[in-house]
């Protein structure tokens, strides 16, 4: 049997019986996209965030989209954000009619720097995306200082870190907005795609609840043109069952993180990853470093086990943003890292016997080379 690299199907074993009953019920009230089910998924989402707003939304890409929008942020605007990530948090930029610009990362953390932030802020620039990568806090004292002095929106892209936290504080809530995936992997996952927008601000809420419904709270009074994002009333009772159990996954997958940890820090060769002082992370992924990367995944797989790379090309050198005429000494961390990491399988089911074949079989890779 293969280890995966994440397994969704033992989680919907799990919780079988609350997830088939739950699916019914929408089936039985023809509930299909918006409704009670969604509606009772954001009171959930934004009182378990401890929140006033959520807004649900058709996936986590539309989530910093129409964040973007209802921020007002277009054409000769400017968005600064992390040099590596998945593309969504840089195209959604794009997609309004706003300048990407990206900036390096911390060499301890993955995510954002806070001083190359600093090097790229212009008189357009209007907003800073930091992505807590891989459920990493990004470094958001200082974030929202230069924020702060420089009158620039933050939106927090969470859709890696749910429940995370920095300083005691769950991620999310920093920014005017914090948005979610619940792409079927993440840590909180649909059965397809959905997403969802938290703040506490009013205005920013309505005015995003209004863009991601065609312009209007309430058809017919279209105040704007918006887009159709919305979610589907079967993710919103899927999310709503699996919501109960987010904690104690979480609780799961940094117990399962503790265990690489503690063994991988005894073989030279790995690095295992840091974790931000006074942070929760929320282990999404499991990232390591190891300068014999693609030899190593290799026999990992030989061996019957997956694993992945999150990302192999730094967003400013992907064929996207060929325009902008990079060079990897403009990231030189975000470009060293990827040729480096290594994403391990992280789940919260993975069991005691995966994690021991997985760790043996790292320490074999090892003795093997020598
Ligand atoms: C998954 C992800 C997104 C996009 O979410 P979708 O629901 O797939 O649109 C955005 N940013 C990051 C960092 C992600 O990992």
């Amino acid at each position: 049997m293969r280890v995966p690299f994440v397994d969704l199907k033992s989680q919907y074993q799990e919780i079988k019986l609350e997830i088939d009953v739950a699916i019914q019920q929408v089936i039985d009230q023809s509930a299909f996209v918006r409704g009670s089910h969604v509606k009772s998924f954001e009171k959930n989402y934004k009182t378990l965030f401890g929140v006033e707003h959520c807004i649900s939304c058709g996936n986590g890409t539309d989530a910093l989209y129409i964040s973007l929008k209802a921020l007002g942020i277009g054409p000769g605007d400017e968005v600064i954000t992390t040099a590596l990530s998945w593309i969504a948090s840089s195209e959604v930029i794009t997609q309004c009619g706003a300048k990407v610009v990206f900036a390096d990362i911390e060499a301890d953390y993955y995510t954002i720097d806070p001083l190359d932030i600093e090097r790229k802020i212009t008189k357009n620039t209007k907003a800073i995306i930091p992505v807590h990568l891989h459920g990493q806090a990004a470094n958001m004292q200082a974030i929202m200082s230069i924020a702060e002095r420089h009158n620039l929106y933050v939106i927090e892209d969470c859709a890696q870190a749910h429940l995370g936290k920095y300083r005691g504080e769950i991620l999310g809530t920093f920014g005017i907005a914090g948005t979610f995936s619940f792409y079927p992997s993440k840590n909180l996952g649909a059965f397809g795609d959905a997403g969802a927008i938290i703040s506490n601000n009013e205005e920013f809420a309505i005015k995003a609840r209004m863009f991601a419904n065609h312009g209007a709270i309430e058809k017919p009074d279209h105040l704007l043109e918006g887009i159709n994002s919305r979610m589907d009333g079967i993710q919103a009772a899927v999310l709503s069952v699996k919501l109960n159990y987010l904690k104690k996954w979480n609780q799961q997958r940094k117990i399962v993180a503790n265990s690489y940890t503690k063994f991988l820090s005894r073989i030279p060769d790995i690095l295992p990853p840091k974790i931000r002082p006074d942070s929760q992370h929320a282990f999404h992924l499991y990232v390591v470093q190891t300068n014999e990367r693609d030899q190593l995944r290799s026999y990992l797989s030989d061996e019957g086990i997956d694993s992945s790379i999150h990302y192999p090309i730094a967003l400013p050198f992907l064929g996207a943003y060929d325009y902008l005429k990079h060079c990897p000494s403009d990231f030189p961390v975000a470009f060293g890292v990827t040729q480096n990491i290594l994403s391990l399988p992280m789940y919260p089911e993975l069991t005691t016997n995966q994690l021991e074949r997985i760790l043996d079989t790292i320490l074999q890779s090892t003795v093997r080379k020598k």
